[in-house]
């Protein structure tokens, strides 16, 4: 029997008219549920982003951060705006026997909010937790050995495509403070999360417009090959060595250099800097040049760094 004798046979109008309407009602269901999530979403946003940072949490803000000083009146508003919102949305969960402090969320918050201070912020809609442990952590399946000879491998941080961001606090706190130029664990997973965006680590965030694809590529592939030639020549470079790893982690080292030491880099790699300065659509080093804009306990300089610390992640 084919489906239309079937339907013949054993449908009446009425049932006709009570199918369509089920689908009708479906239909329009799955539409508001598509169309009212997101308008719901942005107007919380909306509403988190006119609500102030509590006072305690602003005090953080500027003893903890250093770049945020040297910020114009109108990117901190910014800032603090992004910082509501992500806080909001984000957990954060202490590892190694770690208790999560304001200290931690806050400086943890204005990092990762950044990367997003102009343009559209998406605030790394596939992240859900940020785990933070005390110190660099181990983990199996490295190339290092611990003392029973297991593979293991120390990790400073980890990005990881959907769900968790893993950093070190100890690192966190002292590279957000100035007190290692040039570093930024938590901008390094950060802009590893923007750069899955696009669902693949490869160096390249959605950049808008094919015609900046092209640029990107060649400015930061030519960087990219000077800096494996440094590594392997054994000289010294701005940028941290560990970004000659591959494109991926090219991209995640330079947001540190271009953050936390962009003078140097304005001067040393300009057509890289240019390449950074139209994606996160900010200019760090005209910040550094002005002086700071606030007071606070501790200055950002921006000097040449030899890094020592182990870089996994
Ligand atoms: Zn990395």
């Amino acid at each position: 029997m084919s489906w239309l004798t079937f339907w013949n046979t054993f449908c009446t109008p009425g049932d006709v008219v009570e199918v369509l309407l089920f689908f009708a009602f479906l239909f329009a269901a799955i539409i508001a549920v598509t169309i009212g999530r997101p308008i719901l979403l942005q107007r919380r946003r909306e509403l988190l982003m006119r609500q102030p940072l509590p006072p305690e949490l602003e005090r953080i803000l500027m003893d903890k951060v250093a770049i945020y000083r040297h910020m114009q009146p109108s990117l901190q508003a910014r800032l603090k705006q992004l910082m509501s919102v992500f806080l909001d949305e984000k957990r954060f969960e202490g590892c190694g026997g770690l208790e999560i402090t304001d200290e931690m969320r806050v400086t943890i918050a204005a990092e990762a909010c950044m990367l997003m201070l102009n343009g559209e912020p998406h605030f790394y809609p596939t992240l859900t937790s940020i785990l933070v442990y005390p110190h660099p952590y181990a983990v199996d399946g490295g190339a290092g050995e611990d003392e029973e000879g297991e593979d293991e491998e120390i990790r400073a941080g980890e990005s990881w495509l959907r769900g968790e961001l893993v950093l070190s606090w100890d690192l966190v706190e002292r590279e957000a403070g100035g007190r290692h130029a040039g570093r930024g664990v938590a901008l390094h997973e950060f802009a590893h999360q923007l750069d899955q965006e696009d669902g693949s680590a490869d160096g390249a965030p959605p950049l808008g417009l094919p015609s900046r694809y092209t640029s990107w590529a060649r400015v930061l592939g030519a960087e990219f090959s000077g800096l494996k030639e440094a590594v392997e020549g054994g000289r010294d470079s701005l940028i941290d060595g560990y970004g000659a790893t591959d494109p991926a982690e090219f991209f995640a080292v330079a947001t540190e250099t271009f953050f936390r030491s962009p003078i140097g880099m304005k001067r040393k790699h300009p057509a890289l800097y240019e390449q950074l300065r139209g994606y996160y659509k900010v200019d760090p080093a005209e910040w550094i040049s002005a002086g700071p804009t606030s007071e606070g306990a501790a200055g950002n300089d921006d000097r040449l760094v030899i890094r020592s610390l182990p870089r996994v992640g």
